[in-house]
């Protein structure tokens, strides 16, 4: 057995040490954030669909497009999934979002897909509680942080079995749209955007908090789709996440998603991003 080396001399030394930005983010392609309000000012929408309170509903977005989400009738957080529509295997991923951006998404910044693909799904374009920032406790919104309530995880804390978190939602969305059984649709299901979601780290234990949404009726998140895009949004059974979710406890609302399309040539000189151009050969 080897003895653990002692707890060094120079420990706040070392704890003191300035950190660095892991993905300093000055080298991305940047979005043309005067482009696409300039198509946006032009549009007109060409779809809606309500998703039911503790419920979700699939919307699907072309290439160029924008979509929008919404709150309505009262506060409510929204887990959101995208796919790419022709290839559902490339898919919204979370991590790297979270390292490229930071913990929660704004205008201007983009969610990402999963490897091997690594590009740009969506850009957000607007996002009405901009406003909120970085409260007091570390919290802000629009959180890529978090996972998706699931009731496995409510199995392994409380028992039970309960129907309705984002997980089952998302699952039964995506089994319906795409004629699924529920078992194949649920590996396709993954870590969302947490959109309205006011979250953080506790700074004493690092532990994952949530807090009451800020959000209010009317307040909205507005993307571009920068490929085709397949998207589920599921309102979450927390509600507004300001005491719990897994349960029927929290008040919930539905949400609105709203589609809107360019004029034709409104988006001249822009091209749907190509996938990550690594050669994949991965040393061999
Ligand atoms: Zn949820």
């Amino acid at each position: 057995m080897t003895t653990p080396l002692p707890i060094p001399e120079d420990a706040e030394a070392r704890r003191a040490v300035a950190p660095v930005i892991c993905y300093p983010n000055e080298t991305l392609p940047k979005p043309d954030l005067g482009l696409y309000q300039r198509a946006r000012a032009g549009a007109s929408k060409v779809a809606e669909v309500i998703v039911p309170a503790r419920d979700a509903a699939c919307f699907e977005v072309a290439a160029g497009q924008f979509f929008r989400i919404t709150s309505i009738e009262g506060p409510q957080v929204g887990d959101l999934n995208l796919w790419n529509r022709a290839d559902i295997t490339e898919r919204f991923f979370s991590g790297k979002t979270r390292a490229l951006h930071g913990t929660h998404v704004t205008t201007g910044e983009r969610l990402w897909s999963n490897l091997p693909y690594l590009r740009p799904m969506a850009t957000v374009t607007e996002d009405t509680l901009g406003w909120y920032g970085i409260d007091a406790y570390g919290g802000a919104v629009h959180d890529v942080i978090g996972t998706r309530c699931d009731p496995y995880t409510g199995n392994l804390l409380q028992g039970g079995h309960y129907h309705h978190c984002c997980h089952s939602n998302l699952t039964r969305a995506l089994a319906d749209h795409l004629d699924l059984p529920l078992s194949e649709a649920e590996r396709h299901v993954h870590d969302v955007l947490n959109v309205f979601m006011c979250t953080g780290f506790t700074r004493d234990t690092g532990q994952y908090f949530m807090k009451a949404s800020p959000v209010r009726p009317g307040d909205y998140l507005e993307c571009f789709a920068e490929i085709d895009l397949l998207g589920a949004l599921s309102a979450c059974p927390g509600g507004d996440c300001s005491a719990e979710h897994s349960s029927d406890t929290a008040a919930c609302h539905p949400m609105l998603v709203e589609v809107f399309a360019p004029a034709p040539g409104a988006l001249e000189g822009w091209e749907s991003p190509p996938r990550n151009g690594y050669d994949r050969s991965h040393g061999r």
